[in-house]
């Protein structure tokens, strides 16, 4: 099971990815620099560096669903 608190829910909106709101600086509906296909590696089992264009933060991608993306920072 996915440990619910290093996990960011996402959704893809015309091929673009994106957060409901940033966890760091709680930006709303930040569009994040990652196309769907790399959510599909990064559950194929290649890390991703995620960086925030909101506000910098940076956090690892480690697996993901149709829903969440895990990384490795808790987030909530
Ligand atoms: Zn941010």
């Amino acid at each position: 099971m996915i440990p619910f608190e290093k996990t960011l829910p996402y959704d893809i909106l015309m091929k673009d990815v994106y957060v409901l709101e940033c966890p760091f600086c709680k930006k709303d509906n930040v569009l994040l620099p990652l196309k769907p296909r790399d959510i599909v590696h990064v559950h194929e089992g290649k890390k991703k560096l995620l960086i925030f264009p909101c506000c910098g933060n940076k956090v690892m991608l480690l697996d993901s669903d149709s829903d969440y993306l895990l990384t490795d920072t808790v987030l909530r």
